[in-house]
């Protein structure tokens, strides 16, 4: 398999690609090389205009009325698709982020199909809320829930799993009857176009599902955030953005969903299963080098097995492949970008520079000459920091983690506590009683015990804190995605 190299990836309006403008464009750039493999039809405010009013048009023609029945089907015949043009999905994802082909046919692609099927599982078996109500005069009414599609939804993804996070937000908006306008990163523009062929194939009308490509300020992003045409926002990216974003729709009070980023912590006691422990732990630091909001960036560990695990999980981190990304030895990929490479390495300098003692990495590593101009990072490890670390404090997403020895359940639980994120957190024990009670005492949307990433997609997804606001997957997603009128009834 080799990355495709389409010479333009271009915005998707009203049912059709939109013609490139030379004049206002980027290039996309791949971060296992470093270098452009197409040229981004940048999107500015007339394209966003058109847009938003393609996906109002849409709505009005019929979309929102449409029998949940027939969106259910749309959707799963887009989900047969993407397995069908899976490879397409593989290497346009390889191309935009240089991760390994395995993770990306296990996780991002894979995740996409099941994501259409999912919600419109879901939407199919849905009910709403009623109630018989007593009245003080002896007569009864009857109340019940219609829920409406809320309109257009701006959807605003990042970079790290581009297809996997744009599915998990377009499934259930459209299945709710809702019409789009996406914005991918400016990074990994490329799966958002790519579904846009197989969602008119799979029969979405005209207009449902649209692709703007740009940036956040000044460009893309903000225009559709800006815009007075949008109902609801949901978005996925940085605590800072998230809080922009807010600010931006606040003033014509837009329902608003963030998932935001993490400071995750996880503690080991001393009763776990060492071994499990370390390789849990591997992935959960190292998986896509560490650019996943769920990934552990604080490991607590009971003091008496402190240095077992500080040399199991250095083992395993020099056990990780870095390398070509078609390659199926591979186990890590490059970072997104050198700007985001240039943030990590600066906080290997600070690291240092509070005293960090590092275990492994720190560096910038050799992966052979025809990948030199990559973004690669070695993965890396530091002991003696503690929570008054800025490294032990803000999200630095990489493949990086700080140990920290502790003595007590309490002190455990308190040291991973004690961060402003509140995403995720893992629990390694193999006391169950202890393993339910300190995941519960967890101040995070997402609290695993003796796992990792494991999700079912009926679950509540999201964070507390700076992390985000409210809460997709399952039922949460079908009422962040629809508006609810109570309709009372005397009877
Ligand atoms: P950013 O916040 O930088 O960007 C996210 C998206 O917002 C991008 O599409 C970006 O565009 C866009 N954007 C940027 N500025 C604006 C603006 N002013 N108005 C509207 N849109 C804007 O995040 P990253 O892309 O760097 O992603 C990494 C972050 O995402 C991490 O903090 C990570 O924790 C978080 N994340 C959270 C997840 C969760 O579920 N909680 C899951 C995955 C990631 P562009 O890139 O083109 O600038």
């Amino acid at each position: 398999m080799t990355a495709p190299h389409p010479e333009w990836i271009r915005n998707y309006v009203d049912g059709a690609f939109l013609d490139p403008d030379p004049a206002s464009a980027f290039d996309a750039v791949d971060p296992a090389t470093g270098t452009a493999y197409a040229r981004v039809h940048e999107a500015g405010a007339e394209i966003v205009d058109r847009a938003v009013g393609s996906a109002r048009r849409a709505l009005a023609a019929g979309w929102a009325d449409r029998p949940v029945a027939d969106r259910a089907r749309i959707l799963r015949r887009a989900a047969d698709l993407i397995e069908q043009r899976f490879d397409d999905f593989v290497a346009a994802e390889l191309a935009d982020t240089g991760k390994p082909v395995t993770q990306a046919r296990a996780l991002d692609v894979a995740r996409a199909p099941m994501n259409f099927r999912a919600y419109a599982d879901l939407v199919s078996s849905a009910g709403e809320q009623s109630y018989l109500t007593d009245t003080a005069d002896g007569r009864r009414a009857l109340n019940y829930t219609v829920r409406k599609p809320l309109g257009v939804i701006a959807i605003i993804v990042p970079w790290n799993l581009p297809l996997l996070l744009l599915t998990w937000k377009v499934a259930p908006a459209l299945a709710c009857g809702n019409a789009v306008v996406v914005k991918p990163s400016e990074d990994t523009p490329a799966t958002a176009s790519l579904l846009a062929e197989v969602l008119a194939e799979a029969g979405l009308p005209r207009g449902v599902y649209n692709v703007v490509h740009g940036f956040g300020a000044d460009s893309a992003g903000a225009f559709l955030t800006e815009h007075p045409g949008i109902d609801g926002v949901t978005f996925t990216g940085s605590s800072a953005t998230g809080s922009h974003v807010m600010r931006t729709v606040a003033p014509r009070v837009r329902p608003v969903s963030l998932e935001l980023g993490g400071k995750n912590a996880a503690i080991v006691f001393d009763d776990a299963d060492v071994d499990e422990a370390v390789k849990g732990l591997s992935r959960s630091i190292f998986t896509n080098t560490g650019q996943v909001c769920l990934c552990t960036e604080r490991v607590y560990v009971q003091r008496r097995i402190f240095d077992e695990v500080v040399a199991g999980l250095a083992t395993e981190a020099a056990s990780l492949r870095l390398g070509d990304p078609f390659d199926e030895a591979t186990t890590t990929g490059p970072l997104i970008s050198e700007k985001h490479r240039r943030k990590v390495l600066s906080y290997f300098d600070l690291a240092r520079a509070e005293g960090a003692d590092v275990v492994c990495g720190g560096r910038v590593p050799d992966v052979g000459e025809h990948l030199d101009g990559g973004s690669w990072i070695a993965p890396t490890l530091w002991t003696g920091v503690d929570n008054s670390s800025r490294v032990m404090r803000e999200e630095i997403f990489g493949p990086v983690a700080g140990l920290v020895p502790f003595d007590t359940e309490e002190e455990a639980i308190a040291l991973a506590n004690d961060t402003e994120y509140g995403l995720a957190s893992v629990v390694w024990t193999d006391d169950l009683r202890r393993g339910h009670r300190v995941a519960a005492r967890m101040n995070v949307g997402l609290s695993w015990v003796n796992t990792w990433y494991l999700r079912d997609l009926r679950a509540p997804f999201g964070g507390v804190g700076l992390s985000g606001i409210g809460r997709e997957g399952g039922e949460s997603s079908l009422h962040f995605y629809t508006e609810p009128t109570n309709v009372c009834l005397q009877l």
